[in-house]
């Protein structure tokens, strides 16, 4: 079974809602509730861990008869990753990770990431990316081009991210400054020498961080036409 984990204690100040970005308003309701509503769809999934800000209302016990817990998250991403699996309690054989912050996530996106995972007995993670479409080039401190990466061989990397429980326990076994380094959690399974997958998604699956994302997503939930929009 799996257990999946959102991570919403970010306090989202380049959205500058003027509140911790899970709970900005998003097509009627709080960002965060759009990620458990997925999530809760997946019959894989056997409960929910959400790392909150602190002082933060808690999750409501249960969504689609899956329980959901809440925790108070840490002061850098992979350090609420980290509290909340240690709440997470026992069983589980593979770990979701979400940010809340990617609230257009689908549970066919979520689905098709556990299932690529089981499908690769070598993998420890397999992760949702898409390929990149701009061209990416490396820049110094002063604005000068160092260097034009291959654009073939470069994806986007978002969550949801998968990973077997027990390579994700070492990964996060790490002093809190590496902790801080980490954007996502596959680069820190990456380096405790992990192999890692990825599994095409879309690129609705988008991360809400400015006022234009959140525009943007609105549109689309309201598109989908979502009765709860
Ligand atoms: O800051 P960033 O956009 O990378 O945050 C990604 C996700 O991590 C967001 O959903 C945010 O709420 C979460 N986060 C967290 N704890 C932190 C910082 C970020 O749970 N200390």
């Amino acid at each position: 079974m799996c257990v999946a984990l959102i991570v919403a204690a970010g306090s989202g100040e380049r959205l500058g809602a003027g509140r911790p970005k899970a709970f900005v308003d998003l097509a009627g309701r709080p960002m965060l509730a759009w990620s458990i509503d997925a999530l809760a769809r997946l019959a894989d999934i056997e409960r929910i861990v959400i790392a909150l800000p602190a002082g933060a209302q808690p999750p409501p016990g249960m969504a689609g008869g899956k329980q959901v817990l809440g925790v108070e998250g840490g002061a850098t991403r992979s350090e609420s990753v980290r509290l909340a699996l240690a709440a997470a309690g026992e069983p589980d054989q593979l770990v979701l990770v979400h940010d809340a912050a990617r609230a257009l996530l689908t549970p066919a996106i979520a689905r098709q990431t556990i299932d690529a995972l089981r499908a690769d007995p070598d993998a420890d993670g397999a992760i949702a990316a898409m390929p990149v479409t701009d061209t990416i080039k490396r820049v110094d401190g002063h604005g000068a081009v160092r260097e034009t990466l291959e654009r073939s061989e470069l994806w986007a990397v978002q969550t949801p991210q998968v990973f077997r429980r027990a390579a994700l326990e070492r990964a996060l076994d790490v002093p809190t400054h590496e902790l801080a380094r980490a954007t996502d959690d596959a680069w820190l399974v990456e380096r405790a020498g992990g192999r890692v997958i990825v599994v095409r998604a879309s690129a609705e699956n988008l991360k809400v961080t400015s006022p234009l994302d959140l525009r943007v997503a609105e549109l689309l939930l309201r598109d989908r036409g979502d009765p709860k929009s």
